[in-house]
């Protein structure tokens, strides 16, 4: 089976109701990344970076897989698809996606706060203060902050590296090592993009531009790809 490889990031998911990042002028939900998303801002506040990815995993169980998620797990009737995605969200997975990396983690799963490969399912939507992991340390959601090592860079590049048709949806690429991805693609694979606003790629490897949402743009190239 023809091997496609699809890097996604928060735009494939705002029509499910979950905004974007840089769409709101570099703030996340009205915050400030260095406040919530960090180390430092971990140890500063931890309370209020707990909130804060409780709030968002709230939000990811109300929310719902769009037609854009079931358009790319009905590719894998075809094809050997791997789908990278940058989001914390698991609505790959809920559309039936089975293949599924994520580069930040996953909101759904609490992390020991003194290591990172200890993660637990999260019961409910809440992760409490008192929680901890089974070193004694405070459970924090199981996501890669900004400035924290992204463990799963490497074997993603690798998956990159051999696909055979490249499909990129919804990424500002502002966000490394993550945006670096598209660099492992061989030059003669066919590459798509899909994005209502196409973000600037920095290099001559022609992607085939499809300046739409994603509701509107994946399910006509998944249709053209079943045919
Ligand atoms: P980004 O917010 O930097 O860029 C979003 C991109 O999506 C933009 O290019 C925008 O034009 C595009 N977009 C907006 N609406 C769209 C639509 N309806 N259909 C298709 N594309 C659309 O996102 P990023 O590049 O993924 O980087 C943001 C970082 O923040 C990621 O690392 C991610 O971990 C995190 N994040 C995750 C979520 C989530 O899990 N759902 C949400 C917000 C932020």
């Amino acid at each position: 089976m023809k091997k496609i490889v699809i890097l996604t990031g928060a735009g494939i998911s705002a029509e499910s109701g979950l905004k974007t990042f840089r769409d709101s002028d570099g703030l996340w939900e009205g915050y400030n990344i260095e406040d919530v998303a960090t180390p430092e801002a971990w140890l500063r506040n931890p309370e209020l970076v707990q909130d804060f990815y409780n709030m968002r995993r709230k939000a990811v169980l109300e929310a719902r897989p769009n037609a854009a998620h079931y358009a790319l797990a009905s590719l894998e009737q075809k094809y050997d698809v791997t789908i990278i995605t940058q989001n914390i969200d698991d609505l790959h997975e809920r559309a039936g996606s089975t293949n599924v990396i994520h580069l930040h983690g996953i909101i759904t799963r609490s992390q020991s706060s003194q290591n990172p490969s200890l993660t637990y399912p999260v019961e409910g939507w809440e992760i409490k203060m008192d929680e901890v992991c089974e070193l004694g340390s405070p459970l924090r959601a199981h996501v890669v902050w900004f400035g924290e090592a992204v463990p799963m860079i490497d074997p993603a590049a690798r998956i990159c590296s051999k696909a055979e048709l490249f499909i990129l949806v919804g990424s500002s690429l502002a966000v490394y090592p993550a945006a670096g991805l598209v660099n492992y693609v061989p030059a003669s694979v066919p590459k798509y993009i899909i994005d209502p606003k196409i973000p600037y790629i920095d290099q001559n490897r022609t992607f085939i531009k499809i300046e739409e949402k994603a509701t509107v743009g994946v399910p006509v190239l998944v249709s053209e790809l079943m045919n």
